[in-house]
Formats: structure tokens, sequence, C-alpha cells
């Protein structure tokens, strides 16, 4: 590690009587700021509106004060270095121009609407967490969601109240739909200001993830209704987290600092070869699979991350980060921004959870330790990782599309096999199949037993799913382990196994996460890798939401009895005593006693009812295939019957 480096703010630091430029540029020979009218020299009124040398303050930061009310005023700076000059934006800049080429001045009171300065974070108990993963653009540019045609693909959807299908009135969508299904955390993909999807025409039907980040502490423009003017993707940013809010819904973003969409960075224009980890044979290293990786490590890409995540959660009251590829983020700097966040109002409650994993080893620092799954014991309890483990065990590994889990193999003889009665490939064994078995038993207690190779802390450090924005969509991976021909088809049977995944994964200990859509059997024909896929690939599907209404029901009530029952075991590390395992006729047929709740859960992947043993005592049914069960009272003692591709919850009668 080196020494800390005091820079002090760095960026436009806006005042109405002036603005002071800060830029870290270590090595440079000259620094010069270059003002405009606007965010391109295509626009109209295009100007250049002024020049000002930087000067050198030590510690390589540059610095110059220009004395007018600049807000709304784009700027760039070319660099000397060894006599070469380069020109690029401020990476510390809030706010851009067109496409991000440029950056721009901005008085950020401005961009609050109304009400937001008081506005607060939801209050969301660690029990009712449920995280549903969303694109912006999937969200509402189905022109069947009822967003107006300006709105469509837009921040400013989610400000659009009471829409219904096609807007007859019938079936609610987009923030109704979201209100009503009960979900507590919207974790939005990408929308810091990303390079791939052109911001001058987006009528032309673009569409990106956005992992491709270009300036981190700017909104991304494609979603904006005016991506020339930088003022209104602020603006209307904000508008759509208070919307979220104002409906008792927290929002979450997808952070993405372990890479740059390009190696030539606004970063590694300003220093060149301080932000990136190298080969030893100077080339840039590529644990990202994206053409580079950053080095957190290093002390001011690390001060970078932590003041680009406090100034999301200050700036536009975001409640949570997600951290991709956080594998090639070291562990002290992800305890470092939690403990950044900690500080903050009410910061305790923002939520962190990454992927705990790299594309390729990553050449860190001596001493500097990845935050991948095997160290999730060094990270703060409160930093939560995607559970691999369980998703693969529930449906099977994503890395090969025929690979059953536990939901979706069939299950007599003890082995999974196709339908053709083939044993499915990687499963040749019985002992492979056990292995799921007892993996998914594991998931329950959310691998707090160190059996998986790794220690969480806590439940709470997991992360429950089986079906995200990466590879195919439960529904997808479903219909390719079924042998089935189809994913628009109606498949009753595929329908029970995509509602015991859910069910597993809402009863496992930790916090249920899930991909938008998967509650209403979401497809993308097959498409696994769908980045940059059409929209009609990856848009939420309102028709079928609406077709699918009986799938969604089901989910709606998992995670209302979740609410209702406290979530699942526990949330702190569970004594051995918490949850026991109760014991059916087949190894397959799993139960478990929560003991604190005195709730029993059973899940039966068999293709056949099966029994299951109940504690002593008087037991009634809160849940089935049905959902929860709320008409006459139904009371089981010493067995209950366990319906086919079910998950069954029950709780103990007191007298
Ligand atoms: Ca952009």
């Amino acid at each position: 590690m080196e020494k800390m480096v005091d820079t002090g703010s760095l960026g436009a630091i806006y005042q109405k009587e002036a603005t002071t430029f800060r830029l870290w540029a270590p090595g440079a020979q000259a620094v010069v700021l270059h003002l405009y009218r606007t965010g391109s020299d295509r626009e109209e009124g295009a100007q250049a509106a002024g020049e000002y040398v930087l000067f050198d303050l030590g510690e390589g930061v540059w610095e110059c004060s220009v004395f007018s009310d600049l807000h709304g005023i784009y700027y760039d700076y070319v660099i000397t270095r060894d006599g070469k000059k380069v020109r690029t934006a401020d990476p510390y800049a809030k706010a851009c121009g067109v496409n991000g080429q440029r950056s721009m001045v901005v008085d950020l009171s401005e961009t609050n609407p109304e009400g937001f300065m008081e506005e607060v974070r939801p209050v969301i108990e660690e029990k009712d967490i449920v995280i549903y993963e969303l694109h912006i653009r999937d969200f509402s540019i189905d022109p069947a969601s009822g967003i107006k045609k300006e709105f469509r693909g837009k921040y400013k959807a989610f400000t659009q109240k009471d829409t219904t299908l096609d807007g007859k009135g019938e079936f609610p969508t987009c923030l109704s739909y979201l209100k009503k299904l009960g979900i507590t955390y919207v974790h939005l993909l990408p929308a810091f200001d990303y390079a791939s999807v052109d911001e001058e025409d987006t009528e032309r039907g673009q569409f990106n993830w956005g992992y491709d980040p270009l300036n981190y502490n700017v909104p991304e423009g494609s979603y904006s209704t005016d991506a020339f003017h930088g003022e209104v993707r602020i603006r209307e940013f904000k508008e759509m987290v208070q919307a979220l809010h104002e409906e008792g819904i927290c929002v979450v973003m997808d952070v993405v600092y372990n890479h740059t969409y390009s190696a030539d960075s606004w970063l590694e224009r300003c220093v060149p070869g301080y932000y990136y980890r190298k080969n030893p044979d100077g080339s840039f290293s590529n644990g990202s699979l994206c053409g580079n990786e950053t080095a957190s490590e290093h002390e001011m890409f690390r001060k970078y991350m932590i003041d680009s995540v406090c100034y999301w959660a200050k700036e536009y009251h975001i409640d949570g980060f997600r951290f991709d590829l956080m594998g090639l983020h070291d562990v002290e700097t992800m305890n470092a921004i939690r403990g950044a966040l900690d500080e903050l109002p009410d910061g305790k409650r923002i939520l962190m959870y990454g992927e705990p994993w790299f594309a390729k080893e990553p050449p860190m620092e001596e001493g500097a330790v990845p935050a991948i799954k095997a160290n999730l014991h060094l990270l703060d309890e409160r930093i939560a990782v995607f559970c691999d483990s369980t998703r693969d065990a529930v449906k099977g590994s994503v890395f090969s599309r025929e690979i059953p889990g536990y939901a979706n193999a069939a299950l007599l003889p003890i082995r999974p096999v196709d339908l053709e009665g083939k044993i499915a490939e990687g499963m040749e064994t019985p002992e492979k199949y056990l292995d799921v078995i007892s993996d998914i038993r594991h998931s329950v207690t959310a691998w707090c037993d160190g059996e998986g190779g790794f220690l969480p802390k806590a439940p709470r450090q997991i992360i429950n799913y089986v079906s995200a924005h990466d590879n195919y969509t439960l529904w997808d991976k479903l219909v390719f382990t079924s042998g089935k021909e189809s994913f628009s088809e109606k498949y009753e049977d595929l329908l029970e196994i995509n509602q015991f995944c859910a069910g597993i994964v809402f009863t496992c200990q930790g916090i249920p996460f899930f991909q938008a859509g998967e509650e209403f059997a979401r497809t993308k024909q097959g498409v696994g890798d769908s980045y940059c896929s059409p929209d009609t690939i990856n848009r939420l599907d309102w028709k079928r939401a609406s077709e699918y209404r009986e799938l969604v029901s089901y989910y709606r009530d998992l995670i209302a009895l979740r609410k209702k029952q406290n979530g699942f075991g526990s949330f702190e590390k569970p004594e051995p005593e918490k949850v026991a395992f109760l014991q059916a006729e087949k190894e397959s047929v799993l139960g478990f006693l929560f003991e604190k709740q005195k709730m029993v859960v059973y899940y039966n992947p068999e293709k056949t009812p099966e029994d299951g043993l109940l504690p002593e005592g008087d037991w009634k049914l809160l849940f089935d295939r049905s959902g929860i069960c709320d008409g006459k009272e139904q009371i089981f003692r010493e067995t209950v019957r366990l319906m086919p591709k079910s998950v069954v919850i029950l709780q103990k009668k007191e007298r």
C-alpha cells in the first residue's frame, strides 16, 4: 500500500459566485480547462465559453476557480504529459452532456424535485427485505405497459401511477404492480452513465444491460427524456427514487467499479497506469473479461469508490449497492465502503451485496485479499453475497443448460434423469445427486455450518436466488432441463416447479432475491446472455404477467407470508438448535423445524404425493401449493400429506 494522498474534494465544486475545478493528475506538465455552451459541437448554440490554466497545488492536485455562475456550462481538460496533449472529461464529474463526452457544472440544488430534500428512505425491517432485479428499459418499454409513450423505457415511467395492462383498468402494471406484489427493494441494473447506447438517438431501439461504465457519478442519459441537458437526467433519476420511496420501496444500484468501458478512460487519461491492474508484461490485466480491471487496492481508486458510493447514497437517496464482480475488489476496500456508508445519516440501513467472484483471477498487490466467497468471513457481516451454491442446488448449474438441480430433476430412481431416462450430464452417480440434497439442507441454514467451503458470519450475508439477469431465466432453464420444445407454451408441470423453486428461495435463511418477471415465468426465448438483445427478448411482457397471474399470486403470498412470519429462521448466526431436520420416508423429501417461529417447512421434490413426519402437537397448515391457506383451518398431527413438487409450511397451534 502506498501512502494516502490528501487531495481534498475533486471535481467541479459549484457555488453560485464561483466554481472551483480540481483534478488529480500527478506527473502532468500542464492542465488547461475548456468551457463550452453545449455537451457536443453538433448541438445548436455550440460555442466555446472560455479557457483557464490550472495551477499545480502539489500532491498531483491541479486547481483553478472561475468567478461566474457556471451552472449548465460544459467542460473538459487538456492535460500535457511528456510533451503530449490528451483531452479528458472529468472522472469526478457530477453531470455531463450527451454521451458523456463532456462534463457539466451543475447546481445540484436546482435538480431536486419538489419534496426531495425532505424525503427519507423507507424503513424496511430485515425480515421484510425482498429484492427485485430490474432493468429500467425492460420495465416499461412494452407498449402494453400502460405507460405513456414518451416515458416508456425511461426513469419517468416509475412516476406514472395507476397504470394497467393496455390502459384497460384491469391488470396493474409497473409501479402499481410492484406495490401489489409486495417486493421491498428494486435493484436497478446499471443506471450510472454507460457507453454502449448512443444517447443521441434512443428511438431506434438500442438495448444494453449497461455494464460498461463511462461516468461513474452521473445517471445514464438514454433513460432520461433529454440526454442533451445534463441536469434533466439528474432530476428524473431523483423523481424515480422519490416515486419508489413513496410506495415504500427502496432502491439498490448495481455498481460496476471493477472495470471501465475502455481502458482509455478518463481515469487513465488523467493518471496513466495508476487505476488499473497490469500484467507483468505491462499489458492491462483482464479479470473482468471486459478488457481491463481496476485496482481497488490502490489508495486513490479506493477513495474514488468510497466517494462515489457515498455520493449516490447522499445525493440520490440510494438505499443499497450491488457490486458487480466484487471478487475483483479487495476486502479492505469493501469494508471501508461499509464503514463510510455507516457514517451517513441512517447509513447503517443501506444494503451492500455483491458477486463474490471474478471472471479471471486478479493480480492484486501483495497483501490485498479478493472479496470472494472463500473470504466471506473477512467481510463485514453486513456485506452479503449472491449464493451460487444455493442457486445451483435448487435448479442446476448455470454453466450447462441441461443439468438439473433438486427441484427439476426426475428423482426416481434416486438420480436425475431426463425425460428419456438418460442420466443427466454431470450427475452420473447417485452420490452426485445426494450431494444436491445435502446442498439444499445447507441452503436452508444459509451455509453457516461452513460445509460449502466458505463461512458466512451470519445468514444475513447470504442472498438466495435462482435467477438473475445473467444466464437463462428460471423458466427457460426449466424448459431446457425438462427437454421440452417451446418457451411460450404454458406447461403446468413447469409452473409447479417454478413455484417450488421460489418456495425454497423464500424459506431459506438469508435474503430473497429474484429477477423481474420470474414470478410470471419470464422467458427470453432461451437466450442466456441477452446483454444487447432487442426489446422483444428483454422487455417485461405485461400481457404474460397477466396470463400467468396465478404464479404471480403465489409469489405475492410467499412475500406476504415471509413478512408476517418474521422471515424464516434467523438473520443472526443460528444456534445449532434453531433449525432441526425432520424425517420423511424418502431421502429426497426434506423437512425443517424453525424453532423460534414454531414453524415446519417441507420440500417435496417428487412427482408423487409424499408424507412428512411432524413433531409433537397440532400443526396448522399455513401455506401449500395454492399459496397462503386462509380458508377453513386445517390441522395435522404426526404426519402431513405433501403434494408433488410442493413447499408446505405449517405452524404449531398453541393450545
Ligand atoms: Ca451513456
